[in-house]
């Protein structure tokens, strides 16, 4: 994925995508001192971008460091970078990180870098593809609880527990996994919250630790404005054969309809494809 053509944006700079390499003592990489987003950008605009650029300045400060541009800016150069590059729909992905000048678990001294790296990603497969649905195998391990791990902050550290997990579930054939909480209670999917329909109502799990995902938020509201009653609560895995759909909200995924949950399985619905081509609508700005 290194040696491709086009520029990265890094501390206010362009730089060829080949040469925008990083030293091995980076702190970010030894201890994780890393905070990212992911994001799409539409027709030539980034959906929801203020909402990603202040949960990147937050996540930063939930790992003890301030990242060292204002939201303005930030916003600012993810624009510049999508221009830059040519591109119109588009993945963006800005990535903060402690830099190389001291070595060690403390490092006050180090200074945050940010860079934003952006990449062709067009639409998804049609509406009709994707509600075929995909498979998600039961994960091993388990989101932690919010005292043991910086849960809100979208820190690169959390997701060795869903590398962990998405790969298992690829070696079980699945698509991706679903995740336990700490407790035993449904959480998300690796890189994707879960939302299940029971009883004709759109129900999902608290994110008491785990991501509030921009794209969750705004399911839910796209779900009342349908006069679909949204309820957010604890939900046991044994309750996945109450279930008649479920589906999974990301910005990479948007909402992608799921068709088995370990042995269980489920037939995406109407209420699914609701929302499906609700959120295409409010995405590429045709709602
Ligand atoms: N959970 C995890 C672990 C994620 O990586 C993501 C994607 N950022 C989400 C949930 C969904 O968040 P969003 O809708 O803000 O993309």
């Amino acid at each position: 994925f290194d040696d491709r053509d086009g520029v990265i944006w890094w501390n206010g700079e362009f730089r060829p995508w080949r040469d925008s390499k990083l030293h091995v003592l980076s702190h970010g990489l030894h201890y994780a001192s890393a905070v990212f987003e992911g994001e799409r950008c539409y027709g030539g605009e980034i959906f929801k971008l203020r909402e990603h650029t202040e949960r990147l300045l937050q996540s930063g400060r939930i790992l003890g460091f301030e990242i060292p541009y204002t939201a303005q800016q930030i916003d600012d150069a993810c624009n510049e970078t999508i221009r830059r590059n040519g591109l119109t729909n588009a993945y963006v992905r800005p990535i903060a990180w402690r830099g190389a000048e001291e070595m060690g678990v403390a490092a006050k001294a180090t200074t945050v870098q940010l860079a934003i790296a952006v990449w062709e990603w067009g639409a998804y497969f049609g509406v009709e593809q994707r509600m075929k649905g995909v498979n998600l195998a039961m994960a091993k391990w388990r989101r932690p609880h919010p005292e043991t791990a910086p849960t809100a902050s979208k820190a690169a550290g959390l997701y060795m527990i869903g590398t962990m997990s998405k790969e298992a579930a690829m070696d079980e054939g699945a698509d991706d996994a679903m995740m336990l909480d700490w407790k035993g209670d449904l959480a998300e999917a690796t890189g994707a919250n879960a939302f299940f329909v029971m009883d004709g109502e759109v129900h999902t799990p608290k994110p008491t630790c785990f991501l509030d995902g921009i794209t969750r938020r705004t399911v839910m509201d796209l779900a009342r404005k349908r006069q679909m009653k949204v309820v957010e609560r604890v939900i046991h895995p044994d309750e996945l054969p109450k279930a008649s759909e479920v589906f999974l909200a990301g910005t990479a995924a948007e909402v992608t309809p799921v068709r088995r949950i370990g042995t269980q399985d489920f037939t995406p619905g109407a209420i699914t494809e609701t929302l499906m081509k609700d959120y295409d609508a409010l995405v590429n700005r045709r709602g």
